[in-house]
Order: structure tokens, then C-alpha cells, then sequence
């Protein structure tokens, strides 16, 4: 994100700030670095993720930590009204029965899915915090939905990742030990959207320069696979031989989540790298720098 935005001609300078420099867990420091830095806009990308399995078994650390993450940094700047903040939300946090695809207005409508309804509520309090800042103190703030972000540096664990990097690793591993078969978690037909990442770190260079009139927007890439299909994909990329299973003791979670992106569409953006593309270049990337 920070390369993209620092070739932005609308951004004179990019503060990065990583877990190394700021403690967001502690609010005197992340205060600190707000008033030392500052910034015109904070980007709120910060938060503790994982794939279906981290969710639901760290359920406790999903909800605690990331709501101490979002608490200090909206209080961090309650009492600067001027900067602007881009809050990063999630797919998840719209209901679980919410019809496809899913438009913004079904915000807060009803139960969510519970494979990460932790990490969901925290994201839900994040974004309720803003609008009272923005109605109490007069903060802008947008809040972007982002469907299931992949690419490279992401974390590619073979069980706390999400499916594209927990793929990777496991059809890397199958090709180099020359495995008969692979296992794929949960029964293959959940339906998902997978965005590259630099094409959401692209939506957001475009949306600075825009007029913040929406609370939340969904980012996606308006392109719908199974698991399976994604499988297949990823198998024919890997160049892997053997067979693919499917494992339903692993949970599905939500059997669909498509987002509507009429709102990012008619603001004049759509994402530009097809499903396949952004596979391959993320694949070659794990060659390159973890394999
Ligand atoms: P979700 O979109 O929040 O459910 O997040 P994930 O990316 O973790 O999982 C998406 C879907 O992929 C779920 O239906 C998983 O059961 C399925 N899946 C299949 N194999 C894997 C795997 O190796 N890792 C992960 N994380 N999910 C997998």
C-alpha cells in the first residue's frame, strides 16, 4: 500500500507505521504517534487476521485484540477532527443471511456468521465508534468493505491463513514431496470473492480524492468461485498431479458472500486483475521469496 500511495501525486508523504514502531495495543502510544506525525488521513489497515480455522479456535484473541487495536486508534483522534480516517471493515461483518450480492444497506440487519463473529464484532464496534465521532465531533470518516484480499507478503501459514496463501503452501508442499493426493478443508462449495491486494490498495489512492459521501463501501473484484473451482485453479498453477479431496469435518463458514459494488463502480472504479492473473503472480512470488 505504502509503494502505491507514495506515487500518488494527491499524497505528499507516506507514514508507514508497522508493529515494530507503534504499539497500537497501548493508547498513550498510538496517541503519541498521531500527535507527533500529524497526518492529513489515517488509514486504519491495522488488526489481527487469519483464515476460517484462527477465527473460530482464537476466538477470545480475535475480538480482544482487534477491538483494542480500532478503540485507540478512533480515540487517538477524537480530539483532531480534521484528520481523516479510512477504516478497514470486512465481507464478514454483514449478516449471514443477507442476499447476494450484498449491498451495503444490509449493515447491522442480522446474527452474524460464527466462524468469525469475534473479529466481526470488532470491525462492527470500529465502525459505530466513527459515526460517533463523525456526528458528535464532526470527523470524516469512510468505512471500506473489502471482500477476501490476497497477494503477495501475505501470511501463508499452512492453518491460521485464509484459503488462497493456505493453498498455496499446502499444493507447494504436495508438488515437492510428489503427493498422490490433497486435502482441501471444508466440502469445496462455498462460494467466494478474491480481490488482488493491489487492487485494494489501488481502490484506496482513488478514493482519497474523492468526496467521502458514503458511511461503508464494499471493494471487491465482482467475481464469484467455489473453493473448489479455486482448487482446481491452484492446481493447475502448481503444475500438481495427484488427486484433490475435500475434508468436510473442516468447517465451509459462510456458503456465499458476494459483495454489490454498484456504489465503488459508479464512483468510476473496478478492479483490474482477474482471478487467475492475481493467482499466478502470487504464486510466483511464494517461489520467489518463501519456498
Ligand atoms: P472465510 O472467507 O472467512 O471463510 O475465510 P478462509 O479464506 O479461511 O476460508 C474460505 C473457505 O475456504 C472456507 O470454506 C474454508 O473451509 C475453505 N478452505 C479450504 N481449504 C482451506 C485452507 O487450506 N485454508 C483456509 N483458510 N480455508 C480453506
Amino acid at each position: 500500500m505504502s509503494r502505491i500511495l507514495s506515487k500518488s501525486s494527491f499524497v505528499s508523504k507516506v507514514i508507514s507505521s508497522t508493529r515494530k514502531d507503534t504499539n497500537l495495543f497501548s493508547l498513550t502510544e498510538t496517541s503519541n504517534k498521531i500527535v507527533h506525525e500529524k497526518p492529513d488521513i489515517v488509514i486504519n489497515a491495522a488488526a489481527k487476521v487469519g483464515g476460517i480455522m484462527a477465527n473460530n479456535t482464537f476466538r477470545t484473541e480475535f475480538i480482544l485484540e482487534n477491538l483494542k487495536i480500532n478503540l485507540n486508534v478512533l480515540e487517538s483522534i477524537i480530539n483532531y477532527p480534521d484528520i481523516k480516517l479510512i477504516n478497514l471493515g470486512s465481507s464478514c461483518i454483514y449478516p449471514l443471511d443477507a442476499s447476494n450480492p450484498i449491498v451495503e444497506e444490509s449493515f447491522m440487519s442480522g446474527k452474524l456468521e460464527p466462524t468469525n463473529s469475534p473479529y466481526a464484532m470488532a470491525k462492527l464496534t470500529a465502525i459505530e465508534m466513527g459515526n460517533a465521532l463523525k456526528i458528535q465531533y464532526g470527523h470524516k470518516i469512510i468505512n471500506l468493505m473489502p471482500t477476501n484480499l490476497y497477494g503477495p507478503n501475505d501470511n501463508f501459514d499452512l492453518n491460521n491463513s485464509h484459503v488462497i496463501p493456505g493453498l498455496i503452501s499446502r499444493f507447494y508442499n504436495a508438488v515437492s514431496n510428489e503427493s498422490s493426493e490433497i486435502s482441501i478443508w471444508g466440502t469445496g462449495a462455498p462460494l467466494r470473492e478474491f480481490l488482488y491486494v493491489e487492487d485494494f490498495a489501488n481502490a484506496i489512492e482513488f478514493l482519497l480524492e474523492k468526496e467521502w459521501e458514503h458511511e461503508l463501501l464494499n471493494i471487491g473484484s465482482g467475481e464469484e468461485v467455489s473453493i473448489k473451482q479455486l482448487a482446481y485453479l491452484l492446481k493447475e498453477i502448481s503444475g500438481f498431479k495427484g488427486d484433490i479431496v475435500f475434508d468436510p469435518s473442516k468447517p465451509d463458514g459462510n456458503p456465499k458472500k458476494l459483495l454489490n459494488l454498484d456504489k465503488i463502480n459508479s464512483l468510476g472504479w473496478e478492479s483490474s486483475t482477474p482471478l487467475e492473473v492475481g493467482l499466478k503472480k502470487t504464486y510466483q512470488w511464494y517461489l520467489d521469496n518463501i519456498a
